[in-house]
């Protein structure tokens, strides 16, 4: 499937700094919190579950906890609040999870999917180095040219050489 993204529409206007703490008072809790960033990933644990990693992510974010006044130790909060802490970073930073909705052509059966740009990026680089390496050894096989040679073509006139071998 493919579908048209509009960069515009993932320009909504600057990301909270990083420093930015966060309040949500909810009842007689007061939880003050930042956003989760790029270098948080390395604390996760890949060997656990989704749940796990979403709520030691979470704990990371934490910057207090306070019931009635008084700071609670830890970064452990109810799991009622867990959700509105997650709507207040999610509302602070909407590009921070992308949702498009994509539509089958055939039966207009609709969905949100999750677009993970970082994923999305590096799927596209690997797919273009794969190509590269295929370049590369059609055109060394078919005249005997050196890798480095090859790469120094322009990508027009490479594709030309090897539309002649194939
Ligand atoms: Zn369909």
């Amino acid at each position: 499937m493919e579908f048209n993204l509009d960069v515009n529409d993932l320009l909504v206007g600057p990301r909270p700094s990083e420093q930015s703490i966060l309040t949500l008072r909810e009842g007689e809790y007061e939880v003050a919190f930042r956003l989760p960033v790029c270098s948080d990933l390395s604390l996760l644990d890949v060997h656990s579950s989704v749940d796990f990693n979403s709520r030691l992510l979470l704990r990371t974010c934490i910057a207090s906890v306070r019931k009635a006044g008084n700071e609670v130790g830890g970064a452990e909060i109810p799991a009622e609040l867990e959700g509105a802490v997650v709507k207040v970073m999610g509302d602070a930073d909407p590009l921070g999870n992308i949702e498009v909705t994509c539509m089958c052509p055939h039966c207009n059966h609709a969905w949100q999917s999750s677009l993970d740009i970082a994923w999305f990026l590096s799927k596209e680089i690997c797919g273009l180095a794969t190509r590269l390496l295929r370049e590369v050894h059609i055109l060394a096989a078919a005249y005997g040219w050196r890798e480095c040679d090859i790469l120094s073509l322009p990508p027009s006139r490479r594709l030309a050489y090897i539309n002649l071998v194939q």
